[in-house]
């Protein structure tokens, strides 16, 4: 019997929705090891966060309240996970696979010399516990077992619904001892600030593509989003092309996002973008040629002109 350790994302005082997939995740880990499912929460001034995560389906909630942890900084929160990993007989460990997941992870596999996956988006147990992985734009998916005693694994938040309605679980703080690094120090973090969710977390999401052919015409894109209070995306055409900044980017080298709505709009379709977003629960393509490939992954295909289709549907949604 071994527990099941999340490793808690948060941003601006609030728990990053990607945690709560990856809760539902730890829990499948957890019927294979017949151990229970614990978040650890790092931070300063934690409090609000360590309660959205204890109403997130785990079985105990950990945190340390900090000053050391005020900034991320994975060379301070190494050692504190591998602290509580240690002392609460975790044998797996898991984040999210997002910026922050694919920086901290892989450094807590080494602390432990465990095995680790990237991207998993199933765990089961045949006589070893194996993951399920997407390779080459999602176009290959690979069994990977992890032999080690300890496994390190960042989770395709995507492919996990949060656990709705749970009972929030009990909370204990942790004095893990760690002090600050002296090898790397917290200077700054430029964010963009957004009034709109964040991509990875958006219900909705609108994506325009280089059919838009200017940054300007990204407008209408960001007015049908916001009527829906939903997220902008590109593909990364548009982005180099510089229509739209980096941090929208959708696909194999972008983010990946499976909202309830997708709206592609002057998006062709082609595999590296349709493995950031093919997911998603209701896809919306808008393109002039019916025979681009979105239409192919589309519930609801619209051939029309972009200049025209966008605008019609933003002004119905705000008649509503
Ligand atoms: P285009 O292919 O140029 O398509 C534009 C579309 O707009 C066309 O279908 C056209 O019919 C339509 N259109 C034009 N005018 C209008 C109009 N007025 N109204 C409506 N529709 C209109 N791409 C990604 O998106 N994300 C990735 O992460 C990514 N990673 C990649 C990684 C690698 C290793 C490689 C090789 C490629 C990657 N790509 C990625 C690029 C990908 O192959 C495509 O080139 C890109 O997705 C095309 O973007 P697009 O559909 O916006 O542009």
């Amino acid at each position: 019997m071994s527990n099941v350790l999340v490793l808690a994302e948060h941003m601006g005082g609030k728990l990053r929705k990607v945690t709560l997939s990856t809760i539902t995740f730890a829990r499948e880990a957890a019927k294979l090891t017949g151990g229970q499912v614990y978040v650890l929460v790092l931070g300063q001034n934690v409090s609000g966060i360590v309660a959205e995560a204890a109403a997130g389906g785990a079985d105990k909630v950990f945190f340390e309240d900090s000053a050391v942890f005020a900034n991320y900084l994975a060379e301070n929160y190494t050692p504190a996970i591998v602290k509580v990993a240690q002392d609460q007989g975790v044998g797996i460990i898991c984040g999210a696979a997002s910026t922050f997941g694919k920086d901290l992870v892989p450094r807590v596999a080494a602390k432990f010399n465990a095995g680790m996956v990237s991207d998993a988006i199933a765990i089961w147990d045949d006589g070893g516990i194996k993951f399920k992985r997407p390779l080459w734009a999602g176009n290959v998916l690979t069994t990977v077992e992890v032999t080690t005693p300890v496994k390190a694994v960042t989770v395709r938040t995507t492919e996990f619904d949060p656990i709705e309605g749970a009972s929030p679980c009990a909370t204990e703080a942790v004095s893990t001892g760690v002090g600050a690094s002296d090898s790397a120090q917290f200077v700054n973090f430029d964010q963009v600030k957004s009034d709109r969710p964040e991509l990875t977390d958006a219900a909705v999401v609108v994506a325009g593509g280089r059919g838009l052919k200017s940054g300007e015409n990204f407008g209408m894109i960001m007015e049908l989003a916001d009527s829906l209070n939903g997220a902008v995306g590109a593909s990364r055409a548009a982005v180099d092309s510089g229509y739209a900044p980096n941090d929208w980017q959708i696909g194999q080298t972008g983010k990946v996002v499976a909202p309830n709505l997708y709206f592609a709009v002057a998006i062709s379709g082609a595999i590296q973008h349709l493995a950031g977003m093919k997911g998603s629960k209701c896809i919306v393509a808008i393109n002039t040629n019916a025979e681009a490939p979105i239409f192919q992954v589309a519930d609801y295909g619209l051939v029309a002109d972009a200049f025209e289709a966008v605008p019609a549907i933003t002004q119905k949604i705000k008649a509503l």
